[in-house]
Parts: C-alpha cells; sequence; structure tokens
C-alpha cells in the first residue's frame, strides 16, 4: 500500500507562533516534507532566523517570515495577502499561537483574562476568518492548537482553560460550516510537550525523552508536528472536526494543570 497519502508535498502552510517550540518543529517538519511555509510571530527578529535555517537548509519547501500580531485584523490580512502575494495560495492554516500565565482565578484581572482569550480565541478567529477565501479555494485544512486543559479543566490556569475549550468547539462549529466547501477543520489537543518553556519550567530536558517508551506523560514537538502533518495530510480525509488528544499514558483521577 503506498504512503504517499501521509505527504503534504505541494502545499502552502500558515504557521501562527512558529518563532518556537511546537509551531517552528511543524514549519520545519512541513518545509521537509515540501511545503512552502509561512512562519509567524509578534516579532521580525524572531521569525527570521526560523526561515532562514529552512531556506538555507536542502528541505524542499520555502519560507517566508511575517511579523504578525494574530490579535491584529489588520496584521493578520497582511499575513494572508502576503503568503497568497508570495507563493499563490495557501492549503493549510495552523493556529498554533497560543500563550498563558499561572494564576489564582480570584488574582486574574479583566486585562488578563482579555489577553488569555484574545490571543488564543479571537487569534484563530482572525486568522481562520481572514483566510476562509483562500482556504476554499481549492480545499484547504485547518488545523487548531488547543491542549488538554481545554478538555478537563486547568487550576491556576483558568483563561488558558477556557479559551482552549473555545477553540475545540470552534472546530466541530466550523468543520461542519465548512465542509460543503471541501475544508477539514480539525484540533489537536496535547498534554506536557517539552519546549524550551515547558523544559525550564519542569526542569525536563527534551533530549532525555525517547519516543519508544510508552510510559511517558510528556511528549516531544516531533509528536506533535506528527499528527499535524496527519491532519494536514489527505491520510486524515476521514478525520472532520475532531480534537485528537495527544498526551500519552491517560491521566485518570489526577489534577491537570496543562
Ligand atoms: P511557545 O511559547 O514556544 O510558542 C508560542 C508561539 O506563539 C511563539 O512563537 C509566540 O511568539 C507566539 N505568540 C504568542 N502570542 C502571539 C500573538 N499574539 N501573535 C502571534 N504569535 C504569538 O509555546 P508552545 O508550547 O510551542 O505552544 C504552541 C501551542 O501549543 C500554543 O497554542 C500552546 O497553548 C499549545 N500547547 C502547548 C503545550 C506544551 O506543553 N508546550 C501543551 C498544550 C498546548
Amino acid at each position: 500500500m503506498s504512503t504517499g497519502q501521509f505527504s503534504v508535498d505541494g502545499e502552502t502552510a500558515i504557521i501562527t507562533g512558529s518563532s518556537s517550540g511546537i509551531g517552528k518543529s511543524i514549519a520545519e517538519r512541513f518545509a521537509e516534507d515540501g511545503v512552502d511555509v509561512v512562519v509567524c510571530s509578534r516579532e521580525q527578529e524572531n521569525v527570521d532566523p526560523v526561515a532562514e535555517t529552512i531556506n538555507e537548509s536542502e528541505r524542499p519547501g520555502r519560507a517566508l517570515a511575517v511579523e504578525c500580531d494574530v490579535t491584529d485584523r489588520e496584521a493578520v490580512e497582511a499575513l494572508v495577502e502576503a503568503t497568497v502575494g508570495e507563493f499563490g495560495g495557501l492549503d493549510v492554516l495552523v493556529n498554533n499561537a497560543g500563550a498563558s500565565f499561572m494564576a489564582d482565578f480570584d488574582d486574574i484581572s479583566p486585562n488578563g483574562w482579555k489577553t488569555i482569550l484574545d490571543i488564543n480565541v479571537t487569534g484563530t478567529y482572525h486568522c481562520t476568518h481572514a483566510a476562509r477565501e483562500s482556504l476554499k479555494d481549492g480545499g484547504g485544512s485547518v488545523i487548531n492548537m488547543a491542549s488538554v486543559a481545554g478538555q478537563d479543566g486547568s487550576p491556576l490556569m483558568s483563561p488558558y482553560g477556557a479559551a482552549k475549550a473555545a477553540i475545540i468547539n470552534l472546530t466541530t462549529s466550523l468543520a461542519v460550516e465548512w465542509a460543503d466547501d471541501d475544508v477539514r477543520v480539525n484540533c489537536i489537543a496535547p498534554g506536557y510537550v517539552a519546549t524550551p518553556g515547558v523544559e525550564s519550567q519542569m526542569g525536563v530536558s527534551a533530549d532525555a525523552i525517547d519516543r519508544e517508551e510508552v510510559a511517558r506523560r510528556i511528549g516531544t514537538v516531533d509528536e506533535i508536528a506528527d499528527v499535524t502533518q496527519f491532519l494536514a495530510s489527505p491520510a486524515s480525509s476521514y478525520v472532520v472536526g475532531e480534537t485528537i488528544t495527544v498526551r500519552g499514558v491517560p491521566q485518570i483521577g489526577e489534577d491537570l494543570d496543562v
């Protein structure tokens, strides 16, 4: 049996929040598979090195670095325009940009609440809404990055959990609305992933993670890129409106704070 259906070769993708962590890994993976990628984040100086590394490598996909704050609608419109201008269209949108902070619910200010909802939920809305015409032109794919925090609750990160729950719900609604346009909308809910931030917070090293070990509760950015590639590829053609949990061993009867 062929394995070609697992490839995204020849597509064009925007990966928001791709200056570091999971987004950077997805951009590198897509480019490795022959996808032209638009890497974006709030600061140009943070996305330039990611694009340069891709363009200077043997990866067949090309990279364009664009400064874009996903909470700024005009910047998001410009991001989509730059993508279509450079690569002629847009096939895959990965809404990966996200942020959080830890605090008791009692101490969360209206501004703190709004900031987290704006980046995670409204940012996802802006990017998806601004890209709608391009995505519907030829049948595209949207992959939203939620979290198990949006499924289980998230003590001490309640705005983040609420935001990620909203993203999971939006995924289902939009998947139905856009199915007739041949756009698939899906979502990934990771558990702990050893990004630089999580490495320093938890005192772990991504290098020490053994993919062959099943009994884990921390994954690598590559493992999230794998699932993202699957959801972007024709191999997942019958997966629509789903949230795929990627968290290792299920946590049963324990508090969660991812
Ligand atoms: P990260 O901090 O390394 O990456 C987040 C990216 O989003 C960065 O590039 C950052 O610059 C960007 N970003 C933040 N605010 C932005 C804005 N307003 N506009 C544009 N870009 C913005 O973190 P990560 O762990 O790689 O997280 C990526 C996604 O995965 C996030 O949505 C996060 O919630 C989710 N997630 C991560 C974990 C984990 O354990 N690392 C677990 C579950 C879900």
